[in-house]
């Protein structure tokens, strides 16, 4: 007796599962609404929390092969000053140093090694519209391609469709959420001809400025802004956002930057949320990644919590699933996977509300806090040596708990 799941959404975290139950003879059907990966720009920051889990599951040869950027560390500047430069170096991650990595490139080699397995399919352009119900149990669902509808009946589904679930929406499941005080605007303009391979962030003002080096040698840009104020910023115009993000960074920066100022024509706002479903499991369903907790961009999580969430599920499913004997209810099994990923989650999720607190202040005592902290660290290098886990970079970098897939 072959079980079958359907997953819905092929990001980072349905996409992993699906891989690993397919590679364990499971029957899977993964729904992914776009046809193909390169719409929308997401999270790309991949992080040893992340990769190591990528190489025990058996990609990291694959992984190797995806554009990105191993970055060398990354440099602060403070009201447009530099402040502290922390290096990465091989003896502090390892082969794990965190990486700037193009998630739909990313995205195409997992589902592309899904393909080896005949019992896995990929829908592409399938954008699931409801669930089926029988007998208060979720028992497959209606998904529309071609805008035609279609029934897709399985023993489970998993809901791995992101922020704006419609899985979750469908099961009505109860959720606690903390207000974020910012939004995001999303960039990208080319890098400066000689590129480094640091992030750049620059804070003060109430304002936070991050740049990072991509693949293409390109510089994708996140302006962190008051909640609401991009309709402001559109009305101005695009050429004002960046003549403001010229003005807020170093003057070598801020030249850079002001050369793309009526060049730019595509930023976009990620509104940012942190939310958490009190229960993830409803009979024959249960969610993973951002449908089960959106996670708020702050230290660059988001990517790397969805694929361990991904392999811990995995861990408990796969000697469910591919038994041959008729399947138990799987709430039990479900549960036990948001017990041991709750953890980690609401770690991290309390640690990501701290900096935009003090960071999006423009008050007298934010003002002092930064003019001290220049003080202290102005053209400081410091290269750590070694990282406690238990610190906050610690956790945001090597993750809150031990992710260790248990290949079957
Ligand atoms: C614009 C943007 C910028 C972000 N920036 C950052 C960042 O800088 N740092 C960070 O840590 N995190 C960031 N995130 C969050 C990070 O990308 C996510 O935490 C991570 O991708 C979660 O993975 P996931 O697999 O759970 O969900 P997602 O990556 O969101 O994947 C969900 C998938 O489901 C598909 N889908 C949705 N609805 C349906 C449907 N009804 N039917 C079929 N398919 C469906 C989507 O197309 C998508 O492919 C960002 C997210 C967004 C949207």
């Amino acid at each position: 007796m072959r079980h079958s799941v359907v997953i819905v959404g092929a990001g980072p975290a349905g996409a992993v599962l699906a891989y690993l139950l397919a590679k364990s003879g499971i029957s899977v059907t993964l729904l992914e609404r776009q046809m193909d990966f390169q719409r929308e720009f997401r999270g790309e920051i991949l992080m040893p929390s992340g990769l190591e889990p990528l190489s025990q599951i058996g990609l990291w040869d694959q992984m190797n092969q995806v554009p990105h950027v191993s970055l060398d560390g990354i440099n602060v500047f403070i009201n447009g000053r530099q402040g502290i430069s922390v290096d990465f170096h091989e003896q502090l991650f390892g082969e794990f140093n965190p990486r700037w990595v193009s998630q739909p490139h990313l995205l195409e080699m997992i589902v592309g090694e899904c393909g080896q397995f005949d019992n896995f399919r990929l829908l592409r352009g399938t954008r699931v519209r409801d669930l089926i119900k029988e007998n208060n149990r979720i028992v497959g669902v209606i998904a529309e391609q071609n805008q035609e509808r279609h029934k897709l009946r399985a023993d489970l589904v998993i809901g791995a469709d992101g922020r704006t679930s419609r899985v979750r929406h469908a099961l009505n499941l109860p959720q606690k959420s903390d207000a974020m005080p910012m939004d995001i605007v999303w960039l990208k303009v080319p890098g400066p001809p000689s590129p480094e391979r640091k992030i750049r962030a620059f804070a003060g003002k109430g304002r936070l400025l991050f740049a990072a080096p991509t693949y293409d040698h390109h510089l994708q840009l996140g302006f962190i802004i008051r909640k609401g104020s991009f309709r402001e910023i559109r009305e101005r115009g695009y050429p004002e956002l960046l003549d403001e993000m010229a003005r807020f960074v170093d003057p070598a920066f801020g030249a850079h930057l002001a050369q793309f100022r009526d060049s730019i024509s595509n930023p976009f706002l990620l509104s940012t949320v942190s939310d958490c479903l009190t229960d993830w499991t409803y009979p024959g369903s249960f969610l993973i990644g951002d449908a089960a907790h959106t996670m708020s961009p702050v230290g660059g999580q988001g990517l790397n919590i969805a694929i361990r969430d991904a392999i811990v599920s995995a861990n408990h499913l796969i000697p469910v699933l591919s038994s041959d004997r008729p399947l138990p209810q799987l709430e039990e099994t479900t549960r036990l996977i948001q017990a041991e990923r709750n953890e980690e989650v609401n770690t991290i999720q309390k640690i990501q509300a701290l900096p935009p607190k003090v960071l999006l202040r423009d008050t007298w005592w934010s003002r002092l806090l930064f003019y001290i902290l220049l003080r202290v660290t102005h053209g400081r290098s410091k290269t750590i040596k070694r990282i406690d886990k238990q610190s906050m970079f610690g956790k945001f970098t090597f993750g809150v708990t031990e992710v260790v897939w248990l290949d079957p």
